[in-house]
Parts: structure tokens; sequence; C-alpha cells
């Protein structure tokens, strides 16, 4: 029988990791999916230094303290690598490689993204052995020998430093003409600033070239087609990331032509209901862990809210035996108010014949729009969970059109 969660937060990055803490904070019973263990892309970098007050620090250390944070509040943590997911309906199923099956009421979407391949001769052939996507994992490489970064990002430029402090030479290719980079300034200076760090500018890797270990790099000047060798021990690509969201194709999630996820910028919310998507696999403008973060932190209140609102409408309007008088309403609008003050007594006169229920239009408009009200106020009767009519204005006999629309009693 498969676990059912309130939540369940596909990847443990930055993004999944604080989507935890917010989704335990809101007393949702919360369970983070992660391939290969929390922490993410973030876990593999020495050098971090623009997360807000945690000064100069290193990826891993501060994605223990993200997992950890989410831990102590109850969200559970573990291993698995989504491999289908089928999200369409109330309740989501998601289903692991090993064959592990969870169900949720509401799943936020974190798989984050890989490093981007430059798609140059050799570096299939030589991957592991010299060519590499990871400065910290492989930092060994090129440790007293010389290595090549292509790239010039943030995290090219970033990585270069790091590298820098082992190995004996670092050239950094990059593909804008001279004193062209995407990097932020204070990271451009200290690249600049490092004696053993060389910029080749306008200039692409064409090859990678070895005998079983990356031996040299072949270049071509785009300005003068001049082609060049550069020897080198290791070959550093940093030139992009592509999203890990293969296995969400063809369940319904709208994806853009590079496969990000395509999701509301204000609620992270996705072309599905109830299902949400944060960090670096959403189509975004800034890929890094303080908006993989912000964008975890909202996706989770939106999802408690999602699912408050799901629990409101099937208690006090689908469920209920008897009749339901629905009034949509929102405290900026008078007119609503006392619409709302007017089917509180009709109810009550009533008796016992017929329920009423609130929503609040300025909180909760999605359930509005889900019921198909645009505007307040309006008014519906429910029975058993159908719609049995709907006024959208002229609220003067409100109580005659009330008793007008009541089911005929069996
Ligand atoms: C080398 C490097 C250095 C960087 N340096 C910085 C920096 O200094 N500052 C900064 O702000 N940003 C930096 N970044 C960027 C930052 O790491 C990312 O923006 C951030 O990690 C994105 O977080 P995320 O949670 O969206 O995704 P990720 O960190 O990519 O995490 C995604 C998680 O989802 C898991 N996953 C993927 N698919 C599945 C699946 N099918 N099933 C289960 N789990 C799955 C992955 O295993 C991973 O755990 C750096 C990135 C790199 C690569």
């Amino acid at each position: 029988m498969a676990e059912r969660w309130d939540l369940v937060i596909i990847g443990g990055g930055p993004a999944g990791l604080t989507a935890a803490v917010y989704g335990a904070r809101y007393r949702l019973s919360t369970l983070v999916i992660a391939q290969g263990g929390p922490g993410g892309q973030a876990a593999t970098t020495e050098e971090i230094e623009n997360y807000p007050g945690a000064g100069r620090t290193t990826g891993s250390k501060l994605m223990s303290e993200f997992r950890d944070h989410a831990e102590s509040l109850g969200a559970r943590l573990v291993c698995g690598e989504v491999c289908a997911v089928d999200l369409e309906g109330p309740i989501k199923t998601i289903r692991t490689k090993k064959g592990e099956v969870y169900e949720a009421r509401a799943v936020i979407l974190c798989p984050g993204a890989e490093p981007r391949r430059l798609g140059v001769k050799g570096e299939g052939r030589l991957h592991g052995r010299g060519v590499s996507y990871c400065a910290t994992s492989d930092v060994d490489i090129c440790t007293g020998r010389d290595a090549v970064v292509v790239g010039n990002s943030d995290t090219a430029v970033e990585e270069a430093i790091y590298l820098a402090r082992f190995a004996r030479k670092v050239t950094l290719i990059c593909i804008h003409p001279e004193g062209i980079m995407d990097a932020n300034k204070a990271s451009q200076e200290r690249l600049f600033a490092t004696p053993n760090i060389e910029v080749v500018w306008q200039t692409v890797v064409e090859e990678i070239q070895g005998d079983g270990r990356v031996e040299r790099v072949m270049l071509r000047h785009l300005g003068t087609g001049e082609r060049s060798e550069l020897p080198a021990d290791g070959i550093f690509i940093f030139v992009g990331t592509t999203p890990r969201t293969d296995f969400l194709r063809g369940a319904g999630i709208d994806l853009d032509g590079r496969g990000y996820i395509i999701a509301d910028p204000d609620t992270m919310e996705t072309s599905l209901p109830g299902v949400f998507a944060a960090g670096d696999a959403r189509r975004k403008w800034l890929r890094q862990i303080v908006t993989a973060a912000a964008d975890g932190a909202i996706a989770a209140s939106a999802a408690a809210k999602f699912l408050a609102e799901e629990e409101q409408v099937h208690r006090e309007i689908l469920s209920p035996e008897e009749p339901v008088l629905v009034v949509f309403w929102s405290p900026l609008n008078q007119l609503s108010l006392h619409v709302l003050q007017e089917a509180e007594k009709i109810v009550a006169r009533l008796g016992g014949q017929v329920r009423l229920a609130r929503i609040d239009c300025y909180k909760s408009s999605r359930t509005a729009t889900r019921l198909g009200i645009f505007d307040v106020p309006a008014v519906q009767i429910f029975h058993r969970g159908i719609p049995l009519a709907t006024l959208t204005e002229d609220f003067n006999h409100l109580e005659d059109w009330v008793t007008g629309h009541m089911p005929v009693k069996a």
C-alpha cells in the first residue's frame, strides 16, 4: 500500500529543502524524495559567498544546515529517483526507480538542473578521464597541473578561482570579446587578481584530445578563425544547465521548449492544480541558491493554501447532505458585506433547511474561480456537490431567489 502524504517534494536541493521547512511549519506531513540524497548542485561547490547571512561558506556545509533545519521541523527525507508520476487527479502518485510508491495531496517539483554538455568531440569519451563538470569532486585532476575552465558565468568564474588554489595554471576560455563576461563584477575582480589564471577571449573549444586521459584542448578564435592547441590535464565545463524534467514528459505539466517547467511566478503553481514547481527546473531569470530557496518558500505556502481551500470546499460545500448557500464576498466590497449579512439572516430564518458557506474572495480567489465565480458579490446554491443556481446581480430579493432554487424534497 502506498504511503500517503499531504505534500511530496521531488528534489532535495535548496528549493526542495526550503519547501520542506515551510511545508513542515504549515503542519503538512511532508516528504522529500532526493536522488543521491539531499544537497543538490549547491552541495557540489566549495565556495559560496552570496547566500545572505552565511558569509563565505562551502556548499556542503550550507546544504547540511538546510537539511538539518527541514528534518528538525518534522519533514522526512528519503533517497530515491522519481521515474514516473501521475499528477492529474486530486491524489497524486509518485513512483521511484526502486519501486516505492507514494501518494500526495500536493506536489512540489524541485528536480533542479544538471550541467549542459559542450557537445564537442572527445567530451563524452574523456568524461571522468579529465573532463569534469564539478570542481569540488574532481579537483585532484589538476592539483599541481594545468586546468582549462570553459564558461564565463558566476559559476565558471568562481570555480576557476577555486581550482587556481590547487592547479599550477588555470586557463579560462571565454566566448565573448576581451573585457566582456556574464559573471558578476566582484567575481571578475577576484578572477583578474588571481595570478595563475589566464583568460583566453573570444574563443571556443572545438575538441578535447587525449589517449585515455585529457592531454590537450583544441581552440578556435571566433574573430580570426585561427586554431590553436592548449595542453591541459583537465577541462572543467560550466556552460549552463539543462533542467532534469524528463520524468515529467507526458505528465500534463507545461514545459517550455528547453524543458523548463512553466509556473505562475506569484504562486509557483504549474498547469496542474495542486502541483507546484520551484528552483532551477522552473523557467526563470536568475538560478541561484537564494532564488531556489525563495521559490521553495512560495511554493510550499501556496501548496498549504491550496490544501486548506480544497478541504474547505469539500467540507462546507461539496460534502453536506443539506443544500448549501455559498456567498462569495470580499472585505473590500461593501455590497458583498451586505449580501453576506442578508444571507446569514436568511439561513437563520430557514432553520436547518440550508447551510451557509462563506468564500472570502480576497484571500481565496482561486476557490471562487474554481467554482466559476469571477466577481463579488455572488451567491450559489449547491446540493450534494452539484451547483443548482448562481446569482451575480440584483440581490434585492435574495430570500425569494434562495427559496425558489431550493431542491425539491423527495
Ligand atoms: C558548481 C556550481 C557552483 C554554484 N555556485 C553557486 C553560488 O556560489 N551561489 C549560488 O547562489 N548558486 C550557486 N550555484 C547554483 C545553485 O547551486 C543552484 O541554483 C541551486 O542549487 C538550485 O537549487 P534547486 O533546488 O533548484 O536544484 P538542485 O540544486 O539542482 O537540486 C535538485 C535536486 O533534485 C534531485 N533530483 C533531480 N531529479 C530527480 C528525480 N527524478 N527524483 C528525485 N530527485 C531528483 C537532484 O538529485 C538534486 O538533489 C552553483 C551551481 C554549481 C553547479
